[in-house]
């Protein structure tokens, strides 16, 4: 018998994505095992290296003449079974390929690639962390200089430091360092230079935990007695806005360190880590770790190796920390748990509540889901009985929620008011400037003009790559497009299409905050949107000095409406959300109650009474007025009635199959063509409830100069509804379309 490697290859397409066999060499014997990161050769004719993961060893396939493989990653990139069981679940869930779902699994840094050395292709990291020359006394003793002693004094005590460190602290040059090795007194390592990725400017914080209240304890403790039960157990933790739900994580992970375990973190965006570690590291110190994508590659790696090597039992991140090789983990915490931050936006298009349900059954523990906005499809679950559902109904201290207030907008204009801001909210703002507190505004809408229409033709203008409006920014004076980055510039005075002249109009976050300078020249504001976001730790920057009370007045995107906890903020202005309501989803209303919910929930937090204001032109919407009442319950009851009623989730799932392509009738065609296959497979199958709608234009009928449509299916997702999909597939890939226009498959966008 011979025995071989069966690899899954990277770069494969969808029809050949299966095992292969290779020959294990001599030397690499003993080494290569199921998660083995392995360069094969692969193709017919002359072969090329590629990266592959080896799925099994076993018995080689009779009678193929077996080639070798070239290289194998060393053992710390190995991946363990439970990420190797990972790698299968997002290949049958998500429609991937094996290859692309490890590479969502390790982060870049720690991935490896194919260079062709001397001895034929091998492989190297993607890349190497640097280092630097560490220094601990030997213990000898000889007679010393002046500054050789000032050397030695900063290393009493075993310490050890590295060497600008120490240069700079001793005032001496590397040379005396040098000596001072060679004499025997200094021993010099090197060691991977550490990345300080954890330095705050927030406020401090006291490192005991706060004592709960009784509401809060009593859901620690059922949540606790959970994570003993024994066995995966998930709940759903669902606390108005300001109850303390951070406490109670707070608790439950020193309960699961307490019993050994590790836990994890998960945040819905960037802007919300820098708190969501701060309040971490202020209890658990240096035994909390991130994985995000604003860190560096360097950064993100180090990090990753850290918590590899078990030197971090609390991992805080966005949603690709779902991933983080832990071990022995026992708790997983998914804050706002209805962001659809959540779902990746990219092939393998993943939930990370999806692989955490997965985790935890692998490791056993507790998955708790929290918000004080809930996915419908989660409270419903838990409704159900499906897994336990508990509450923290009131604010901590018995602090009244912030008192709403609908402003009608159509009054605005009668007043000769052309603004964003209405009358009673600039009010409200300078009664605010006046008693030295704080604003938070919400447009969730960045640049300055949001569109440039024609006055003859009433063109907008639009992206030549995107079918959709571009947006003006001032301050770059250059319109943008949102979807693709692209750029005009000059700005065009003229419309493209008849010559007519161009009216700017819409409001971006940048328009508010000129608007709010010239209304307050005193106020000090600050804008939050992507575009001042960019820099390293903006958001950590940015949000410690509006906690500072550097700033009067913060107006942002949606990145300000979450999560945030400052004392000073007593007013919130909600802009611009009528808009919203409107959007082509099933889940519009409850993306704009989970919002306003969320961004009224950041006043009076800390004994000033809150009060929020939201500008509308339909001030009876019942939507607005759920949410300005916080009515979770009654805004869930009108929308369950109404996803029964069409049939959406949680009542079948939504499975989108989008296609992309260069030319709109062959991407139309190729759409029929894959709904029509799927039609006959399905007709036979009585025992898989369906129902095809489409193909259409996807929302975004143009995407990256890609023509875009979509088939929605209402599914149960289920083993043999993904076979029968996976059969299409399978036929698509082998069908003429294949190459020339994309598939992607999910289960969870619901617009584009
Ligand atoms: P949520 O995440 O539910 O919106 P937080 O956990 O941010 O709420 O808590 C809201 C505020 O109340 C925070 O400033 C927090 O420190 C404070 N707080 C909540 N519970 C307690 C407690 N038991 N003792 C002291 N302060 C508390
Ligand atoms: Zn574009």
């Amino acid at each position: 018998m011979t025995l071989a490697a069966k690899v899954a290859v990277e770069g494969a397409t969808f029809s050949f994505d299966r095992w292969y066999d290779y020959a294990i060499p001599q030397r690499l014997c003993g080494t290569i095992r199921p998660g083995s990161m392995v360069l094969v050769p692969f193709g017919r004719g002359r072969a090329r290296p590629r990266m592959g993961v080896v799925l099994a060893v076993g018995e080689a396939e009779q009678g193929k003449p077996l080639k070798e493989l070239y290289d194998a990653a060393p053992e710390s990139a190995v991946l363990t079974d439970e990420l190797l069981g990972l790698v299968r679940y997002l290949r049958d869930y998500t429609f991937c390929t094996y290859y692309d779902a490890v590479r969502a699994i390790i982060p870049y840094g720690a991935q490896y690639r194919a260079v062709t050395g001397e001895d034929g292709p091998r492989l190297e990291r993607q890349i190497t962390l640097r280092t630097v020359s560490c220094y601990q006394l030997t213990g000898k003793d000889t007679k010393l200089t002046a500054k050789q002693q000032k050397v030695v004094a900063l290393l009493e005590g075993g310490r050890q430091l590295a060497g600008p460190v120490l240069c700079e602290a001793a005032g001496v040059g590397v040379g005396v360092l040098r000596t001072l090795v060679k004499n025997g007194v200094l021993a010099e390592e090197r060691q991977e230079k550490k990345l300080e990725i954890f330095e705050s400017s927030l406020p401090d914080l006291p490192k005991e935990i706060p004592s709960l209240s009784k509401d809060q304890q009593d859901c620690c403790d059922a949540l606790t007695a959970l994570m003993d039960a024994g066995g995966p157990r998930m709940a759903l933790l669902h606390g108005v806005t300001g109850s303390g739900k951070t406490l109670v994580f707070l608790d439950l992970i020193r309960a699961a360190a307490a019993r050994g375990r590790t836990s994890l973190v998960l945040v819905p965006e960037i802007g919300l880590t820098p708190q969501m570690i701060h309040r971490l590291k202020a209890v658990f110190g240096n035994r909390v770790a991130v994985q995000h994508s604003a860190l560096s590659n360097s950064e993100r790696l180090q990090q990753w190796q850290q918590i590899q090597r078990g030197g971090a039992e609390i991992v805080v991140g966005t949603r690709s920390a779902i991933f983080a090789p832990l071990d022995r983990l026992g708790l997983i915490i998914i804050d706002e748990e209805q962001e659809h931050t959540y779902v990746s936006e990219n092939s393998p298009r993943y939930a990370a509540i999806e692989v955490a349900k997965q985790r935890i059954a692998y490791h056993g523990g507790l998955l708790l889901l929290a918000s004080a906005t809930p996915s419908i499809e989660d409270y419903h679950a838990a409704r159900q009985g499906r897994f336990p559902l508990l509450r923290l109904t009131k604010r901590y201290n018995d602090l009244p929620l912030p008192k709403v207030e609908m402003v009608d907008l159509r009054g605005e204009l009668a007043v000769g008011n052309t603004g964003s801001i209405s009358g009673r909210l600039a009010e409200e703002i300078g009664k605010n400037l006046a008693a030295g507190e704080q604003t938070i505004l919400l447009l969730n809408r960045r640049g300055y003009h949001t569109a440039a229409v024609c006055r003859e033709c009433g063109e907008a203008i639009r992206c030549s790559l995107c079918s959709v409006p571009m947006v003006y920014h001032k301050k770059e004076n250059r319109l943008q497009c949102h979807y693709c980055g692209g750029v005009l510039s000059p700005v065009p005075e003229r419309c493209p299409v008849c010559g007519g002249s161009l009216r700017y109009g819409g409001t971006g976050t940048q328009r508010v905050e000129e608007e709010l300078q010239s209304r307050f020249p005193s106020a000090r504001v600050l804008r939050m949107d992507m575009d001042t976001t960019q820099g390293k730790n903006s958001h950590e920057k940015l949000l410690s000095a509006f906690a500072a009370g550097q700033y009067d007045i913060l107006i942002g995107t949606q990145m300000v409406a979450k999560g945030l906890d400052f004392p000073k903020v007593s007013l919130v202005g909600v802009l611009g959300i009528d808009q919203l309501l409107f959007a082509q989803s099933y889940r519009a209303f409850e993306r704009v109650f989970s919002l306003v919910t969320q961004v009224v929930g950041r006043g009076g937090r800390a004994g000033l009474p809150g009060r929020a204001l939201i500008q509308t032109t339909d001030p009876q919407n019942r939507i607005l007025n759920l949410a300005a009442a916080q009515d979770f319950e009654a805004f869930y009851e009108e929308e369950i009635a109404f996803r029964k009623l069409h049939l959406y989730p949680p009542f079948c799932s939504l499975c989108m199959v989008q296609f992309a392509g260069a030319q709109e009738g062959q991407t139309a065609a190729a759409a029929r063509s894959f709904g029509q296959q799927l039609r006959q497979e399905a007709a036979g199958r009585s025992d898989l409830p369906l129902r095809i709608l489409g193909p259409a234009p996807s929302t975004v009928a143009m995407l990256h100069g890609k023509y875009r449509y979509k088939l929605t299916i209402k599914c149960r997702n289920d083993r043999h509804f993904r076979e029968l999909l996976r059969g299409v597939q399978q036929h698509y890939s082998e069908s003429g379309y294949a190459g020339k226009i994309s598939v992607s498959i999910d289960f969870y966008s619901d617009s584009d």
